[in-house]
């Protein structure tokens, strides 16, 4: 039976990540306080310990877990990373995520078989801003570290983005309804192993209110495969049911 992994596995991982980016010695300033130091401070890497969490979106059937809440240290590390492109915190970003689709397996009573992971599409637009596929190179990054940590599961980016209406409004009602029907099944994805998964586990960076993971999860099924769960790096506390409409805009928009 598969190993499954724990969360002081990931913690210890963390400081390794972290200590390996202290190395470097490089003048940055940290991307989560913004002291001028290195690419993460030692308090910022204390405070970025993975906390998992897992949450009902307010849109969606399935659960979210996150590797903590969108807020203070977490938050403005996801923030430098897709809005200042500091991308020399992805090792440790990548840490996190695995922690997020750990406690998601767990939370579905996984104990072994293969897993994939399904990342949510980038728009092209996001793609053109940033140059990269952040959540599909997150996603392949946390699913190398769980498969050294001995799980059998692999990244495969099954949706495609077929178009991206602009947000209008921003209320999380508007933003439901812009992003039906913009993820589509990518035809000549690899499917037949997936099929035979006993685990697929949809991820994302960050939970705002579900839309985004209710409609990959349609495309999913339009494909006749059903995802078990959801992995995000942080869930916002706005997020969850009962109080939406004053969610910030998701980061797929940062
Ligand atoms: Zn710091």
């Amino acid at each position: 039976m598969d190993r499954k992994p724990t969360t002081p596995r990931f913690a210890r991982a963390l400081r390794e990540v972290g200590g390996e980016l202290v190395d470097l010695l490089l003048p940055r300033t940290c991307a989560g306080c913004g002291v001028e130091t290195v690419s993460l401070c030692g308090p910022c890497l204390t405070h970025l310990q993975p906390q998992p969490r897992t949450v009902a979106p307010r849109y969606g059937l399935l659960p979210v877990s996150g590797a903590g809440e969108y807020s203070d240290t977490l938050r403005s590390v996801i923030v430098a990373m897709k809005a200042r492109k500091r991308t020399d915190v992805l090792p440790v970003v990548a840490i996190l995520l695995a922690a997020a689709i750990a406690h998601a397996l767990e939370e579905s009573g996984y104990t072994g078989g293969d897993v994939t992971a399904v990342p949510v599409p980038t728009s092209a637009a996001a793609m053109r801003e940033r140059g990269r596929d952040l959540v599909a190179e997150l996603s392949a990054h946390a699913c190398g570290l769980l498969a050294a940590d001995g799980l059998t599961i692999r990244s495969t980016p099954l949706l495609t983005a077929v178009r991206h209406r602009d947000q209008v409004g921003s209320g999380a009602r508007d933003r439901r309804r812009n992003v039906t029907g913009t993820h589509a099944p990518r035809r000549r994805a690899q499917w037949e192993p997936v099929r035979g998964s006993s685990r697929i586990v949809l991820v994302d960076d960050v939970l705002t209110t579900g839309a985004t993971l209710a409609e990959a999860a349609r495309a999913l099924r339009e494909a006749g495969v059903e995802p078990d769960g959801c992995a995000a790096l942080a869930v916002t506390e706005d997020g969850r049911r009962g109080r939406a409409e004053d969610a910030p805009d998701s980061v797929h928009d940062v």
